[in-house]
């Protein structure tokens, strides 16, 4: 059955898949523009899949690809071990053949580093409309705005993660680099493991807030000023004819038309992109957080802490903390193994160990979400081969990071805009 649209406030329709963080953020400034949009999610409501329980972190300063040179010796090497930071599973291993071989190919310092250059701008940009977004949804998503410290146990890894991340100075992403003592000043919760710290690097400019909150807050806004959402509502078939798609029909047997779509589908865009015959080289990336209360605990920390040694983050949101991290490739499977979350709790108390007193498992979330991973650590965005369909996704470990850059760019586009940054290097073009 069609489903009517809105009232036209001017000539052009457009349905946006997934109420995730980057359809959010694109529906929100396709509305800006005045154009007509509707939200297609098939969850309950905003922020249900990967946007739910994520690291928390706007990090600018972590815009480096996961497919840094030597990615694939790292990888051979965690081969088999259950509880490893980047893990195989053999299932997924055949449909992620090409994929794979993309990932590995862009692992050259040439392509890693290029790579790196235009997630730091586009990073960038996306914490400055951030500011844009706090305007209208305010900060009451457990918006923290002390900067990330990202901890190493060696000397040697310091002066490493230091020499990586010179060129972010040149992108305009600033850091320092701090001892032990330096960590704990900056976040009093370490001194129990002050002595074994070898320092770390401070990024002030990083933010963190939780993805979930906002996404309800921004689907509440965009609502309010006329975006018109249909959850519960799962597309099946897209249907194209020459460059153009014509529509998009879901399970339940409604029809949605419109001037322009945009998939923003999260991992899910690649096999509903499939269909229109387009080929997205996106991949699930599956990683885990616990959510644990933390009100209890006086000390408690205040500042975002990513442990380069084990892998993951612990987010202070709010009276709660978020440990996430790891990274599985497993398919679309969501299941959570009980040694990885199990890595979560180890860490949160080797980084904490005066929260163990305070600690209840039983209180704690558990959760797994899918990053969509592009095959070059770059997300996809912008126009397609076919002349009204738009991509949102890709954006893998940094999908919070880029929203809103990603989503003012994207719609900014389709409305005939100029965008702040050229998106030719961030379209599926480039693979070509
Ligand atoms: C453990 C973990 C930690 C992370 N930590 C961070 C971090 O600290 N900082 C950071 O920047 N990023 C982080 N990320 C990445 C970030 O969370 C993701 O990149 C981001 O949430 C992706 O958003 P999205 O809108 O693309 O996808 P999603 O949030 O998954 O949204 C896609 C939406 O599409 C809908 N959908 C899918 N298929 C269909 C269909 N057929 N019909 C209708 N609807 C459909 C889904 O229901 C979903 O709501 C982390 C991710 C994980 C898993």
């Amino acid at each position: 059955m069609p489903v009517p649209f809105l009232t036209l406030v001017n000539d052009m329709r457009i349905v946006v898949v997934g109420a995730g963080l980057l359809g959010l953020t694109t529906a929100w400034y396709l509305r800006q523009h005045g154009l007509d949009v509707a939200v297609i999610d098939r969850a309950a409501g905003p922020g249900r899949e990967t946007s739910f329980a994520n690291g928390g972190m706007l990090h600018a300063s972590q815009a480096n690809p996961w497919n840094e040179p030597g990615v694939l010796g790292h990888a051979l090497r965690m081969l088999g071990q259950e509880d490893a930071a980047l893990l195989f599973r053999l299932k997924a291993l055949p449909f992620m053949l090409g994929w794979g071989l993309r990932f590995i190919r862009h692992s050259s310092p040439e392509r890693y580093l290029r790579n790196f250059e235009k997630n730091a701008h586009l990073a960038r940009y996306s914490l400055a409309m951030m500011a844009d977004l706090r305007a209208s949804v305010g900060t009451g998503y457990d918006y923290v705005a002390r900067g990330t410290l990202k901890l190493f146990r060696t000397a040697a890894g310091v002066a490493a993660a230091a020499q990586m991340c010179r060129q972010l100075t040149d992108w305009g992403i600033a850091f320092e680099v701090v001892d032990g003592a330096g960590a704990v000043a900056l976040e009093p919760a370490l001194a129990p493991i002050g002595a074994k710290l070898a320092g770390g690097l401070y990024f002030p400019a990083d933010e963190a807030g939780d993805a979930h909150r906002f996404c309800e807050l921004l689907a509440a806004q965009c609502a309010q000023r006329g975006v018109v959402f249909h959850y519960g509502s799962t597309i099946k078939r897209v249907l194209r004819s020459g460059d153009r798609v014509l529509g998009f029909s879901t399970v339940s047997g409604d029809y949605f038309e419109a001037d322009a779509f945009v998939l923003a589908a999260g991992s899910y865009t690649t096999p509903l992109a499939a269909q229109a015959g387009l080929a997205v080289p996106v991949q699930p990336a599956k990683g885990y957080s616990i959510t644990v209360p933390a009100g209890a605990w006086a000390g408690r920390p205040t500042l975002p802490v990513i442990d380069d040694s084990l892998h993951a983050a612990v987010c202070p949101l709010g009276d709660r903390l978020r440990v996430a991290g790891t990274a599985e490739f497993a398919g679309y499977d969501l299941g959570l193994t009980p040694a990885r979350v199990g890595n979560l709790f180890r860490l949160l108390q080797q980084l904490y160990p005066d929260f163990t007193a305070h600690l209840d498992p039983a209180q704690a979330l558990s959760w797994a979400g899918l990053r969509p991973m592009s095959a070059d650590g770059v997300g996809i965005m912008g126009r397609t081969a076919l002349s009204n369909l738009y991509l949102n996704t890709g954006h893998g470990p940094l999908g919070w990071t880029m929203a809103a850059g990603a989503g003012k760019l994207v719609a900014d586009e389709i409305a005939g805009a100029e965008t702040a940054l050229d998106l030719t290097p961030y379209r599926l073009a480039r693979f070509d």
